[in-house]
């Protein structure tokens, strides 16, 4: 999403460590939850959170971390993302948020948010339960918006509640740099956030770190401005998207299609005809070494 189009829609950002953005998304919708449960009188002691299990280890690790069951949708083979449906069959009155993924590690596939939202609306209306979605648009979340300006994976959509981005996916600022932003302030419940006057004024804070040095936000945030004042967004977004290409990356798949090894090709700007031929004769030696090699997903 481009900041000015951020700025017209956005309340409440926040540009922090990438998990630690994870973590504290995944918090708030706990707590909102938890509150609900409280306030209807009702146990409030198993919540879970629905993800496919093409899941990042960063939700594995919320879910533990913040005691909340971790429910995964199965893949299968041939379909390595969250399958709307069986999602929202898993879903039940504990469940704080079902999190969908914009740009999966494995295969960098977006999940069908618009359809979840879809489904989860008439679940919603038919129960009475209000379970919103969190968007891990990490990898996706700078690509989406300018390539696919259609694609209804956002805050258009109305349950979807927050989204986190990973800035260092795209180069140009320090590792581990990310967002997250909700949609409005009553998604982000005011016990979380502190009030500090360390400073002589008064600071909201919303953080897991206290003290931490600044400079990383700065670069980015002035890069941002950079990218709206000065360059073209389009170009700038492209190149930046095309350099940050460079990776072979292979692993096999999670429960259920751990038979599948996946080799993971991203070309980037500068890939050359005889790199593609290097690339095609590894892949050919791999055929003869008894491997059937599938392309199962291209950009
Ligand atoms: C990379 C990734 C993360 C973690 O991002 P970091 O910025 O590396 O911490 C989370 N979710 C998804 C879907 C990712 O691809």
């Amino acid at each position: 999403m481009r900041l000015w189009e951020m700025r017209k829609l956005l309340l409440v950002w926040e540009l922090l460590d990438h998990q630690e953005a994870i973590m504290l998304a995944g918090l708030a919708f706990k707590r909102k939850w938890q509150q609900k449960r409280k306030a209807e009188g009702k146990p409030f002691d198993k919540p879970n959170i629905v993800t496919g299990a093409n899941v990042q280890v960063c939700r594995e690790k919320f879910a533990s971390y913040f005691e909340v069951e971790l429910k995964e949708v199965k893949l299968r083979e041939g379909y390595y993302v969250m399958d709307p449906e069986k999602a929202v069959e898993m879903v039940d009155e504990n469940t704080i948020c079902v999190a969908a993924i914009l740009g999966s590690t494995l295969t960098g596939e977006f999940e069908n948010v618009k359809q979840l939202n879809e489904l989860l609306t008439l679940e919603n209306k038919e129960t009475g339960w209000d379970t919103p979605i969190h968007v891990d648009a990490a990898s996706g979340g700078f690509i989406a918006p300018f390539l696919l300006p259609d694609l209804e994976c956002d805050f258009r959509l109305p349950l979807v509640k927050s989204i986190n981005v990973s800035s260092h996916k795209y180069g140009l600022v320090y590792a581990g740099v990310g967002w997250v932003v909700w949609r409005s302030k009553e998604d982000l419940p005011d016990e979380l956030i502190f009030h500090i006057n360390y400073l002589g004024s008064d600071q909201p804070a919303f953080t897991l770190n206290f003290s931490e040095g600044a400079s990383k936000y700065a670069v980015e945030l002035v890069l941002c401005l950079f990218q709206q004042l000065i360059l073209l967004p389009y170009s700038f977004i492209n190149i930046d998207i095309c350099c940050k290409i460079a990776l072979n990356k292979s692993y096999t798949m999670p429960t259920d299609v751990q038979h599948i090894a996946l080799l993971r090709v991203v070309i980037r700007e500068d890939f050359s005809r005889s790199l593609a031929e290097r690339l095609v004769s590894d892949i050919e030696r791999l055929k003869g070494n008894g491997c059937a090699p599938r392309p199962h997903y291209l950009v």
